[in-house]
């Protein structure tokens, strides 16, 4: 028999960055350990249509899924805490929407209507979401933006729509600020949000609150008063680590409350695994520190998924990591030396990065890392800098270079793929995706992975020169992973050095946190090593 699929929207009042995608995915997560299957949507109500093109200073980390999707960094967060592996259909903005309407108006399929918002965007806002929903007990949609924007009124009147002939949970997220002069919690902003809410027909559900400190029965009588829900129907998420908001929704049964609006079985749910996965992260008895340089230096946001790739690697061992970023062109003008800007470090990763800014310090970063025997992890960027130091420092290639920074070196070590030299436009053009590599026998990313097939997702144009390999190798590099027809280096290490390991690809994006990334296991494990010596 066909699953009668059910909806849950979040929406949210106030301000944006309360965390709405947190509470999104810790409501999807305890679901789903009462056993039923749920499929996110993130609706962006931006025009662009993907996050591909978007600064991510402005707009934090671009995410990059298996198909190759690059989506907002919120799909992270959706695949962490749901240990799902999404696609481009999960990230719907309002280019996209309008994009898929406009292409069906232009093949005809309107036969002669006028096309409007009401109701063909909004029609196809929740044929998308249908769509998604097939075979799935629930689809639990995050409407980006703050209810009142004029960019989200689509999505929500789909939304309400959609409330008039299916199953439809809504559940909003409102701020709570403490007036620290009386230290009483306000409800006023909440208050108007909700009826803002109300205006375009939608009344919520629950109520989850984001506060300071966990909301009082007085604030819960206010609201229940005030916006129409029943005082049980208003929920406390008051500040936390993200990894505990679950645990946090759970106390308060908020999936129970879910069920009992949708009229389902609530089944009882483990949260067990996750719990201990907290605690390690909280109840730690080491302390290592690892350099990340980068461009993005100052908005950590840039490096989502790789501080989540550390968390989640440094709860299994039971340790703090302190991320020192290092700012390389700093070290470039010679305000700062390299060694003391790595002084006291356990690690280093070079992440991911465009252009030229700030290169040639990652180079002498990584080159300190090689020569001192500091674990390094090069991630993209930092595989292919790996790869420059190497040629210059140990091979001797004077001026060797990425064709990205140098278009006319001499020794172009790192060059723009073939296929990449016919693409003239920025969207979605680079090579993207999950690609499967084939890793050495023998090889310490061998042993890592425990298997010598693995598939990982790429974002990048640039990749290593096949002529450069013998020449690299024969002084020691050692290439320890390709594509599978052995064109393309994926995967390189060092002997002789405790953990020096870089990959073409993002590993980053692929860690769990019950299942953390091996390459970040390894890296903190050698970290841990060097900070005990
Ligand atoms: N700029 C490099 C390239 O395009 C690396 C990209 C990255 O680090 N994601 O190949």
């Amino acid at each position: 028999m066909e699953k009668k699929t059910k909806y849950i929207f979040v929406t949210g009042g106030v301000m944006s960055g309360l965390g709405k995608g947190i509470l999104t995915v810790s409501v999807g997560k305890l679901l789903q350990t009462q056993g039923y299957t749920v499929e996110p949507l993130k609706i962006d109500p931006y025009l662009n249509i993907d996050a591909g093109t978007m600064n991510p200073i402005e707009h934090g980390e671009v995410f990059v899924l298996d198909d190759g999707g690059e989506v907002d960094m919120d799909l992270g967060n959706y695949e962490r805490f749901l240990n799902l592996s999404l696609s481009r259909k999960n990230n719907l903005t309002t280019g996209k929407i309008y994009k898929h309407v406009i292409d069906k108006e232009r093949r005809g399929d309107y036969l002669g209507k006028t096309v409007q918002i009401i109701p063909h965007i909004t029609c196809g806002v929740q044929d998308w979401i249908k769509s998604l929903g097939k075979d799935k007990d629930f689809v639990i949609i995050e409407v980006g933006g703050t209810v009142g924007d004029i960019e989200s009124i689509p999505f929500l009147e789909a939304a309400r729509e959609l409330s008039t002939r299916e199953d439809v949970c809504i559940i909003h997220l409102v701020l709570i600020p403490t007036l620290d002069a009386v230290g009483e919690q306000k409800t006023k902003p909440a208050q108007h949000s909700v009826r803002a809410l109300g205006e375009i027909g939608i009344r919520p559900n629950l109520i989850v609150c984001r506060c300071k400190r966990p909301l009082e029965d007085r604030t819960k009588r206010k609201l229940a008063l005030f916006c129409n829900v029943k005082e049980d129907d208003v929920i406390s998420d008051h500040d936390a680590n993200i990894y505990e908001v679950p645990i946090i929704l759970k106390e308060q049964k908020i999936a129970e409350k879910i069920l009992k609006a949708l009229n389902m079985k609530h089944n009882g749910s483990d949260l067990e695994e996750w719990k201990s996965f907290v605690n390690n992260l909280k109840n730690t008895d080491k302390k290592i520190t690892i350099a990340m340089t980068g461009k993005y230096t100052e908005l950590h946001d840039s490096y989502v998924s790789i501080n989540e790739a550390l968390n989640h690697a440094r709860s299994r061992f039971k340790t703090e990591v302190d991320v020192k970023f290092i700012e390389t062109t700093d070290i470039e003008e010679n305000k700062i030396d390299v060694k003391t800007a790595l002084k006291d470090i356990d690690g280093l990763i070079v992440p991911g990065g465009f252009g030229s800014r700030g290169t040639e310090g990652k180079i002498e970063c990584i080159r300190h890392a090689r020569e001192n025997k500091i674990p390094f992890l090069g991630l993209c960027l930092g595989f292919q800098l790996a790869c420059i130091e190497y040629a210059r420092n140990v091979c001797k290639l004077d001026g060797a270079a990425t064709t990205e920074v140098d278009k006319n070196t001499k020794h172009p070590i790192i060059d723009i793929m073939e296929e990449q030299k016919k693409i003239d436009t920025k969207g979605a053009t680079m090579r993207l995706g999950a690609w499967p590599a084939i890793l050495k026998k023998g090889t310490i990313v061998e042993k890592l992975y425990g298997t010598t097939e693995v598939s990982e997702r790429h974002r990048h144009r640039y990749e290593v020169n096949n002529k450069y390999i013998p020449l690299l190798e024969r002084e020691g590099l050692i290439f320890s992973g390709t594509s599978p027809d052995n064109n393309l280096m994926e995967f390189l290490e060092q002997p002789n050095h405790p953990f020096f390991i870089a990959t073409q690809a993002h590993p980053e994006l692929k860690s769990k946190p019950l299942t953390p990334h091996p390459l970040f296991l390894g890296l903190v494990e050698a970290a841990i090593e060097r900070n005990k010596s």
